[in-house]
């Protein structure tokens, strides 16, 4: 076997003929010149198609290819152009690579595979590349995959959700699907006009298909929603209404920290009331031996907090009977709202009354059996997937990476079978 043939086995690329491998010393790197094959020759870089010849080009170009050993490869190729029938003058396609692209199809997808299975900085170091050019890789390689891929196709439960980034300056919208928990589209921005947009792309059709929308108490959702899907309930997704419940909280430890502070005698209880704040937040089930302490510490010199805390916990306990029971649930929940109503808890009070607003779509939420918790868990992987897209150029290149990722199976390594189990 000639050494030109070994290397033509170990690159991925099809239809492609190798001429030579050399050393390029000043670059410190393989230079595998290459050419495609007869089948391949002379078609239009953006269709594909055959097209008739129109100059050189820029003349020789290259190609980064995954590394052999220790060093880096290029594939080196004439770059000629053509002049397509349909899209004019334009630089002829290659097999090994995406038109316009500087990487080889094999380099951008273990670049695609890194970005959604290891951190910013792996990636980066192992491709020997910009953790830039990785988001416009990953850009790329989505493009690709997502042409002949209908993601809005057969939804009947959907989930909508704003992510904020930036510090909250900056949202997101993420719509997911109830049954798969992967997300079906995506936004950069949030509001009616994006919310208007996801409605424009799903068409009448499949809209009229939703039976189940889940999403957070905001006005102009429900705006939305009255407007574009009125045949689907519209379902309030459980963690915001916990979430609620811990603001509220967290509203009432303040207040007792800073009366504590102001009876100057009180030091300790003002500084025990401040650290008390994760005692307060957790599940009661994830309490550490310290934390119970804490707990019955408040019960003992503030009642009122204690009482605070225990409303919390039982909101969240009626979404837990909802799992198994959830006519109980449904039961249990107006009798939190009858407590809440005379609890003489201010937040707790407004929290009642919210959540009266709120009723029908919180009580969907109890009796229709979504898996809330795969949403959930799928929206906490969104957030830290975009708090690692911060880096890229563009909010395009974040959202990519989110699709790469939780849109469908995540990428494969190039040059293998996806893993059967
Ligand atoms: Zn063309």
């Amino acid at each position: 076997m000639s050494v030109f043939s070994i290397w033509k086995r170990t690159l991925t690329a099809e239809n492609t003929v190798v001429e030579g491998v050399r050393i390029d010393e000043n670059e410190q790197c393989v230079v595998v010149s290459v050419r495609p094959d007869a089948r391949r020759r002379q078609r239009c870089g953006r269709c594909g198609r055959p097209a008739p010849w129109f100059d050189a080009g820029r003349g020789r170009r290259r190609w980064r290819d995954l590394d052999h050993g220790v060093m880096r490869v290029f594939l080196e190729a004439d770059a000629p152009r053509v002049d397509c029938r349909r899209h004019g003058v334009t630089v002829t396609a290659v097999p090994w690579a995406r038109h316009g692209a500087g990487h080889t199809y094999a380099f951008d997808q273990q670049a695609a595979w890194m970005a959604s299975e290891c951190s910013k900085s792996a990636t980066a170091q192992l491709m020997r590349t910009s953790w830039r050019t990785v988001g416009a890789i990953v850009e790329r390689v989505v493009a690709d995959r997502d042409r002949a891929v209908d993601r809005l196709a057969g939804l009947t439960r959907i989930g909508i959700d704003e992510i904020s980034h930036r510090k909250g300056q900056k949202y997101m919208t993420v719509v997911v699907d109830h049954e798969t928990a992967k997300v079906v589209w995506m936004a950069d921005g949030h509001g009616k006009d994006v919310l208007d947009r996801f409605f424009d792309d799903l068409g009448k059709q499949r809209t009229a298909r939703l039976t189940h929308i889940s999403a957070d108490g905001a006005a102009w959702i429900a705006q939305v929603l009255a407007e574009r899907a009125a045949g689907a309930v519209r379902v309030m997704d459980p963690f915001h209404v916990i979430a609620w419940a811990t603001d509220a909280l967290d509203v009432e430890r303040r207040a007792s920290w800073n009366r504590a502070r102001r009876q100057a005698a009180d030091p300790d209880t003002a500084r025990a009331l401040k650290d008390s704040r994760f005692a307060l937040w957790k599940n009661e089930a994830d309490l550490t031996d310290r934390q119970a302490a804490k707990l019955t510490w408040i019960a003992a010199t503030d009642p009122r907090l204690h009482r605070a805390w225990r409303l919390k916990e039982a909101l969240r306990a009626v979404f837990t009977l909802a799992k198994t029971r959830p006519t109980a649930a449904l039961s249990a929940l107006d009798r939190w709202i009858g407590w809440a109503r005379r609890c003489r808890i201010d937040g707790f009070v407004d929290l009642q009354r919210r959540i009266r607003r709120h009723h029908q779509a919180i009580r969907a939420a109890l009796t229709t059996g979504m898996s809330n918790g795969l949403i959930e868990s799928t929206n906490t992987k969104t957030r830290l997937i975009i708090r690692r897209g911060f880096g890229f150029h563009t909010a395009d290149a974040i959202i990519a990476l989110v699709m790469l990722t939780l849109a469908s199976d995540r990428p494969t390594l190039p040059g293998r079978q996806p893993a059967t189990e």
